[in-house]
């Protein structure tokens, strides 16, 4: 079963990506995103904290989301894992390093979507007004979340590319394109393996 970990920026298609991959190869998806949202609507104490970063598009401290996955990795590891929005900063990818090498585990692909600012942009608003995320609706917060990206989370690309892990991906096309694409490379993955 497969171990992948999705990069991007917000609106580059990680989610919905993961979530098909996830269907296909009936592997649990961990979405760090999803999991603090479930938090901020049961209005946990972690929910609430939570909540003050995500609405300004900022990233919740990293301790936090460490021990979130952590819990989530080790739950039915046979069954592999697929990433949405973790790591985010250097310091997760170093976490899940050693979190790895704790749990013997290992992934197979880094993923990384890559998709223009402006189109992203353009996504992040129109699924604003869908799904009424807050944190996608106001221009100024998604325009926070590409900054918060391009200092906090960009520099992954090169961390896992330093380590000849990273596969590029282009994101700006149709959703069933680049699905297709994720498949090929993990249908030549398993008939290595
Ligand atoms: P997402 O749905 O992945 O775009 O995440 C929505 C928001 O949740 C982000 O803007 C962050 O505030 C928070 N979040 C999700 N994943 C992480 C993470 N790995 N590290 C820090 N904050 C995160």
């Amino acid at each position: 079963m497969p171990r992948l970990i999705f990069l991007g920026p917000p609106g580059a298609g990680k989610g919905t990506q993961a979530e098909r991959l996830a269907a296909i190869y009936h592997t649990p998806k961990i979405s760090t995103g999803d999991l603090l949202r479930a938090e901020v609507k049961a209005q946990t104490p972690l929910g609430c904290q939570a909540k003050v970063y995500m609405d300004a598009g900022e990233l919740v401290p990293d301790e936090v989301l460490i021990g979130m996955v952590k819990g989530q990795l080790q739950q039915s590891p046979e069954q592999g894992w697929i990433l949405d929005g973790f790591p985010r900063t250097l310091a997760q990818a170093e976490a899940l390093e050693e979190l790895l090498q704790e749990l013997g585990q290992d992934y197979d692909y880094v993923l990384n979507l890559e998709v223009p600012d402006e189109v992203v942009v353009a996504r992040l608003l129109a699924r604003g007004k869908e799904q009424g995320r807050s944190d996608d609706a106001d221009r100024s917060v998604i325009l926070k979340r590409l900054e918060v990206y391009r200092q906090q989370t960009a520099p992954l690309i090169d961390f896992y590319e330093a380590k000849g892990r990273l596969q590029r991906v282009n994101g700006n096309q149709p959703m069933e394109s680049v699905q297709e694409h994720l498949q090929a490379l993990l249908e030549g993955f398993r008939r290595m393996a």
